[in-house]
């Protein structure tokens, strides 16, 4: 009984870890809520799911109307210690009392730099690192770009085909689609330059292959001594969670080490045990200059790191980096709770069965239905590709569809991908099998009710 429920540290009923739907999704309150999100609420934020949230704890959310939802997008790959995580509430309470902020900048404290020790020793390589800490992803992408900049005295970025980096305006130039989030908001930052990334589905090129042809580009149409940094996240979230053939990495972070030029790891979205490893990179033994985190680093608070060798870190001139709220002491005492959860639950060990649980059954599926043309994805970060069936032409409408039908039964995937055409799963990691079963049965379904 313990393994399906979670524990509440307020000393209320525990949260039932099961799917339970009383009414239609959404029901009559969250609708209601809706009608006034969209008087009140600007349109250019979207929503995936018009469900409105009553409390959300290990795979479970559940909502205003009552109903229980499956939790298989963890809020993006952020509450991979599971939502409102015992540890993750119990020190943010510890602290909110204590005090809210202080800004690291004027008056320090020390939660702030137990968490840049933390990720000086988790994040690859075992060299001497330094730590920043920021508010958001982007906000972290962006800063890796500064430190890059002023370290080599280059301006040059060279980033990827489906690459995602962020929403701000130099992390929208390093992103590369279009719809929805550039469309319209130029001009973008210049010295941005994108080149192939290595997609094994699509272009048949194993990881040398692949990466030949992007260095080919660097060097003839930017310059090797041009570039300052190669950014590229070691799985791509956003893009279509595509994984580069094996070889792809380890032979892009040695081209640029060989260029002078820093190799920055965005595992916003791969890192903290999500792929069954702390990090991406660690399943091919890649150590990055420098590494983003955030997402799931601190259990839901807003948080954001930029971790590397010290002698690249240290660039910068005092007062050249930060931000008011950059390594807020509550967000910092969330993302102690979050790690400590991680190390002691053995996260990493979770993330891969999980995965195993995911890839079998969608493998299934795909057997069964024809139009998933790639099972892909590295621990309990998973997607299925939709295509056209006998084709790899991609199908969005027919993954927009099978998402649908899913909400509609009380489980929340996510989609992504360049074509719209991926549907991936980023379970909690502390998900009941149980109760992941039950989200891929009806995943399968929605699937075979498809064709
Ligand atoms: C989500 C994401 C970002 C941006 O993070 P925000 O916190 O939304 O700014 C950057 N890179 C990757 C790989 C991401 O998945």
């Amino acid at each position: 009984m313990t393994d399906s429920l979670v524990s509440d540290v307020f000393g209320g009923p525990s949260l039932p870890q099961e799917r339970r739907l009383v009414t239609a999704v959404p029901g009559p309150r969250s609708t209601e809520l809706f009608a006034r999100r969209g008087a009140a609420v600007a349109r250019g934020i979207g929503t995936t799911l018009p469900v409105f949230v009553e409390r959300a704890g290990g795979g479970v959310i559940v909502d205003v109307d009552g109903n229980s939802l499956i939790d298989l997008g963890s809020g993006i790959a952020v509450v991979s210690v599971g939502n409102a995580a015992d540890a993750v509430v119990a020190r943010v309470r510890e602290q909110v009392a204590r005090f809210t902020h202080t800004c690291f900048m004027v008056t320090p404290y020390d939660s702030y730099v137990q968490v840049c020790e933390a990720l000086n020793r988790l994040t690859p390589g075992d060299h001497e690192k330094r730590s920043a800490l920021f508010n958001s992803g982007a906000e972290a992408v962006e800063n890796a770009v500064k430190i890059a900049r002023v370290h080599t005295g280059r301006s040059a970025v060279v980033v990827f085909d489906h690459a995602y980096h962020g929403r701000t305006n130099l992390t929208m130039a390093l992103t590369a689609k279009n719809m929805p989030y550039k469309q319209s908001f130029g001009p973008f930052a210049p010295e941005v330059y994108r080149v192939p990334m290595s997609y094994p589905f699509r272009d048949g090129l194993d990881g040398p292959a692949a990466a030949a042809r992007a260095i080919d580009i660097i060097e003839t149409q930017v310059g090797a001594a041009n570039v300052a940094c190669v950014l590229i996240e070691p799985i791509q979230g956003e893009g279509g969670f595509v994984v580069p053939a094996p070889g792809f990495l380890p032979a892009i972070a040695r081209w640029s080490r060989d260029a002078g030029a820093v190799f920055v790891a965005d595992e916003i979205q791969s890192g903290f045990c999500r792929t069954g490893d702390w990090f991406a990179c660690d399943h091919e033994g890649v150590v990055p200059d420098l590494v983003t985190t955030a997402k799931g680093i601190a259990g839901g608070l807003p948080l954001a790191g930029v971790t590397g060798r010290v002698e690249i870190m240290d660039a910068p001139h005092s007062g050249g980096l930060g931000g008011t709220y950059g390594g807020n002491p509550v967000a910092c005492a969330a993302a102690l709770g979050a790690i400590e959860t991680m190390e002691r639950e053995d996260l990493c060990a979770k993330a891969r069965r999980l995965g195993e649980v995911m890839t079998a059954n969608l493998q299934e599926t795909a057997a069964r239905t024809g139009v998933i043309g790639e099972v892909r994805g590295r621990g309990a970060m998973v997607a299925v590709e939709v295509v056209r069936p006998g084709t790899r032409e991609p199908d969005a409408a027919a993954t927009t569809a099978v998402a649908k039908a899913c909400h509609a039964e009380g489980v929340v995937v996510l989609t992504c991908g360049t074509y719209g055409n991926v549907l991936r799963l980023l379970p909690p990691l502390v998900m009941p099998e149980p109760l992941l079963d039950e989200g891929l049965a009806v995943l399968d379904k929605a699937f075979a009710t498809l064709s």
